[in-house]
């Protein structure tokens, strides 16, 4: 949407935080606490939630309670959205979830008899849980700590304290907050310096606190590392597994690179050996997924996992995208200037001949009248447009004559003036 590069590039990475997270659960979901695949995972469903191909599981759910929270660009600062946040996981299990995790179910069942505003209450709860057994450093906080590392792109100690009040709400155990600064933090660099660096955010820490988890990434770093990282219910160990699974893989880079087969591997690598490590599979590959959706954003997402992923509430790879894109932007800008997307709301730059363009991001899901996903392109030489199946088989008519859709409604495309393909808005 936007005419400035770095930001489009900056939003891309932001879109491909949740959309990264949902692509590892998905995959890790048929494989959790059972055996892990010797070679590459598959999206085939199952495991433990009797999901769906290509569904996600709680991680994701969680963090888009988190997410249609932090999309409204307000940062995580006030006691309101976090009640919020509280609020939303609550009724999320009053829905009966595919899966919650033992300590977060704990948490949220005491929670419910307790007086107070949901924050107060949830805390409150995981406080004496974790006063009355001493361990709840569960990795719960930590699967759903993605998106948070969006809420404050310009604001490092605002991302910090975002990511230990979100953790806090179930996880009382310093740890888990700790390992939620550290994974939000890294986030906020891959976002806006396209750099790995889990190591980032060890200042965030409290000064005795930081040799600890230097020594734990220095040990997740090692091809075999002394932790056992299957044992990766335990939220020190599920960040060392994802961390293990990102750093070890051959197409990894910390900084900048322009090698294609590093950008275009990295994430599928990461994500597959993330899956291989056993355990809390979903649970791993998720984590790990938002980190490297952080680094490369969503053009490096492979699209068939893209495609294929979704889950509660209802929701599909084009929304997560979006939580995460407007979550970072908002955060960013108080006041929407220029035109938004027709169906996102991201904005950009005003275009005058376009005033209801739908962003880059919006248009990779146009579909036939069907649901089958297009790929639209410029014809150069006849000036035109064309689209085409995943498969290269041409396009149904309809979707030929420019009549498309996204999530069911329907769009108009056509060979844009400043080349490409536009999408815009139909009247009713
Ligand atoms: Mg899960």
């Amino acid at each position: 949407m936007s005419s400035d590069p770095i930001l489009f590039a900056l939003l891309d990475r932001a879109s491909g935080v949740l959309l990264g997270q949902a692509c590892g659960d998905a995959l890790g979901v048929p494989y959790e606490f059972s055996w892990p695949p010797e070679g590459d995972a598959e999206m085939r469903g199952g495991g433990r939630g009797s999901y769906a191909p290509g569904e996600w599981s709680d991680d994701t759910q969680m963090a888009i309670c988190i997410a249609r929270v932090s999309e409204r660009g307000g940062g995580l600062r006030t006691t309101a959205e976090l009640d919020e946040i509280a609020a939303a996981f609550e009724d999320w299990f009053a829905s009966g979830p595919t899966g919650v995790g033992t300590q977060t179910a704990t948490v949220l069942r005491a929670a419910a008899q307790l007086e107070g505003s949901p924050s107060q209450r949830l805390t409150a709860a995981a406080r004496a849980l974790h006063e009355e057994t001493g361990r709840t450093a569960g990795n719960g906080a930590l699967m759903r700590t993605g998106v948070v590392g969006l809420v404050a792109l310009d604001d490092r100690e605002a991302t910090a304290r975002a990511a230990t009040a979100v953790a806090q709400l179930t996880h009382a155990d310093p740890l888990a907050a700790e390992s939620c600064v550290l994974w939000s933090e890294a986030i906020r660099v891959a976002v806006t310096e396209s750099r790995l660096d889990v190591r980032a955010g060890l200042d965030l820490l409290e000064p005795d606190r930081r040799d600890a988890w230097e020594a734990w990434i220095t040990d997740a770093e090692k091809e075999v590392p002394d932790a056992d990282l299957r044992t990766n219910g335990f939220t020190v160990t599920a960040l060392q597994a994802a961390w293990h699974a990102i750093y070890l893989s051959p197409y990894f880079s910390p900084g900048l690179t322009t090698e294609y087969d590093h950008m275009v591997s990295h994430l599928p690598d990461a994500l597959h050996r993330a899956v291989r490590i056993g355990g809390a599979t979903d649970t791993v590959a998720a984590v790990a997924g938002a980190l490297l959706g952080a680094r490369h954003g969503t053009q490096y997402i492979p699209p068939e996992w893209a495609r294929a992923v979704h889950g509660w509430p209802g929701m599909r790879g084009i929304d997560v995208s979006r939580l995460g894109r407007l979550t970072a932007q908002r955060g960013l800008h108080a006041a929407p200037t220029g035109q938004t997307c027709p169906v996102c709301g991201v904005y950009g730059k005003h275009i005058e001949r376009y005033p209801d363009f739908v962003c880059s991001w919006c248009a990779a899901w146009v579909t036939d009248e069907d649901g089958r996903y297009v790929w639209l392109s410029n014809t150069s030489f006849s000036g035109g447009f064309d689209a085409h199946y995943a498969d290269g088989k041409p396009a149904s008519d309809l979707a030929r004559s420019g009549k498309v859709f996204i999530a069911g409604q329907p769009f108009r495309a056509s060979e844009a003036r400043f080349g490409g393909v536009v999408v815009e808005a139909v009247a009713e």
